[in-house]
């Protein structure tokens, strides 16, 4: 029996609901079937989580960081510990296959959860000596954060937020997905009984205008949103009117680049990764995969080979490798991108259906004679259909792959370590991959550039997005005032 939460809200400390909020329906992709109907935040409960969130941080900042890490390493080890369950809730939110919910989903979370609570005491300020005088500068948190997620790593988003937030000294308010809903409540329910002081990560729920009433709010310090490129531009500009950080981690229509050089069994099962993985619900995805002409033929017998023989079915079944989408409504969408290749001319590899799997399912979809101008090479899909485009020199491929207005990820595959390396120089992506893709440990920093967003998740780089700088004078000798 999977412990779902038990209300729609968590709001200082403890399981709220406002039956007063609109009812939405929580439905498990596999199937259909809806698992739980939540209500969407009122004006009472966002009150609440505001201010609870606000009273919070301020003894939360004077805690020693050792302490605030410590929290957050108990709660990485309760995750640990439950990691089946948690894996089972994952699936039945997001209908991604147990085989990836046991291994990304919540395990990355609790990288993020045991990183940020190691590096927290390491983060200092600076002496800066001016001869008699001084000055030191002090890393300060920035208040309240309000984290929004997307519904494709429910649970991950949320613990990346949380992590470098709380261990920084901040508090957050978060709300998910109004599609996934679930895995947040559980983050909060596991800090609480981590020993994280009530009011310091407080959920919420509701669609759009939910998370567009909080990031007008004088109490938000900072947005942190992983989302579209479109709600993106409209939360940036909210967050602006007030002077409010931001984080953005928006779409992507990212290359990965195959010379002919490259490791062809390599390339093709990061280009089926980079393409196929949670059903193609990842942002960072390699969509537009070049392939330079000499390998090509050799590429895509092997791709069609290899993709034949992906099992998707029940997402609760740990034999299945790929799963339904996340909902009716983006099911239909990728089909629609799907006609429209055809409808422009691209090649059908293999897939293009929905399957008989039931549920929510598109097969995993290839299209080669893929050019630059087509849809499918310009839009970000968000679902298993991958592009094959054919280049024909370095050069060339280069300036195609940076020829968009996004500029989250990319990958090169090739043998020659010092052309990797030239090439990756000149990419225009934030994110990038050598003979990898798609491979996203805490230790690296995560983001985009150009449209695809700003500020960096992870790593020791997040500490500038979670925290400010104050600067001190000190002043050792007479005021020397000239009048
Ligand atoms: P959306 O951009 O539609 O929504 C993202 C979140 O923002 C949701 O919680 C949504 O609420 C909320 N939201 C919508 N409008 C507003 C608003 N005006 N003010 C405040 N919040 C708002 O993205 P999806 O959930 O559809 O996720 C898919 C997209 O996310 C893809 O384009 C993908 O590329 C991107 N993504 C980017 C990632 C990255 O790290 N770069 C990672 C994962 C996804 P609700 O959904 O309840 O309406």
């Amino acid at each position: 029996m999977i412990a779902q939460p038990n209300a729609s809200h968590f709001v200082n400390g403890a399981y709220v609901e406002d039956t007063a909020g609109a009812a939405f329906e929580v439905i498990y992709p596999g199937t259909g079937a809806v698992i739980a109907v939540l209500h969407e935040a009122t004006e009472a409960v966002i009150e609440a989580a505001l201010a609870g969130a606000a009273q919070a941080q301020r003894d939360w900042a004077a805690r020693r960081p050792v302490e605030r890490g410590r929290i957050l390493a108990r709660a990485a080890a309760i995750i640990r510990d439950r990691g089946e369950e948690l894996a089972r809730l994952e699936t039945r939110d997001t209908g991604k296959p147990l085989q990836e919910t046991r291994v990304a989903d919540w395990p990355s979370g609790a990288d993020a959860l045991e990183y940020f609570a190691g590096l927290a005491p390491t983060v200092t300020g600076e002496t800066v000596p001016l001869g008699r005088d001084f000055i030191y500068t002090i890393r300060e948190p920035l208040g309240v954060c309000l984290g929004i997620g997307a519904w494709n790593y429910p649970s991950q988003i949320a613990c990346w937020k949380a992590a470098p937030a709380l261990a920084l000294g901040n508090a957050m308010v978060f709300k998910p997905s109004e599609l996934t809903p679930l895995g947040a409540l559980k983050l909060a329910e596991i800090l609480a009984e981590a020993g994280l002081p009530a009011g310091l990560f407080n959920v919420v729920q509701g669609r759009g205008a939910v998370g567009a009433r909080l990031v007008s709010d004088a109490r938000v310090a900072k947005v942190s949103l992983t989302g579209s490129v479109e709600t993106g531009a409209r939360v940036y500009a909210a967050a602006a009117a007030g002077m409010r950080h931001v984080t953005m981690e928006l779409g992507g229509k990212s290359p990965l680049i195959v010379f002919d050089d490259a490791s062809l069994e390599d390339a093709v099962g990061a280009a089926m990764l980079g393409n196929f993985y949670s059903s193609g619900q990842v942002c960072s995805n390699g969509t537009r995969v070049f392939v330079q002409a000499g390998i090509k033929p050799r590429f895509l017998d092997l791709l069609a080979e290899r993709t034949a023989a992906i099992r998707a079915g029940d997402p609760l079944d740990p034999a299945t490798q790929f799963g339904p989408l996340v909902s009716a409504a983006q099911r239909d969408k990728v089909l629609r991108y799907i006609d429209g290749a055809q409808a422009e001319g691209a090649r059908l590899i293999c897939g293009g259906g929905i399957g008989n799997a039931g549920g929510f399912f598109v097969e995993p979809t290839v299209f080669a004679e893929v050019t630059d101008t087509m849809t499918l090479a310009r839009q970000e899909v968000f679902g298993p259909v991958m592009a094959v485009l054919e280049f024909d020199t370095e050069d060339e491929v280069v300036a195609r792959a940076n020829a968009t207005q996004y500029g989250l990820a990319a990958g090169v595959f090739t043998a020659d370590l010092a052309r990797a390396h030239r090439v990756i120089a000149q990419l225009q992506a934030g994110t990038c991959w050598i003979n990898a893709y798609n491979l996203t440990p805490v230790e690296a920093p995560f983001g985009g550039v150009k449209a695809s967003g700003l500020g960096r998740e992870n790593s020791r780089a997040a500490v500038e997005h979670y925290t400010q700088v104050k600067s001190v004078y000190v002043g050792l000798g007479p005021v020397e005032a000239p009048y």
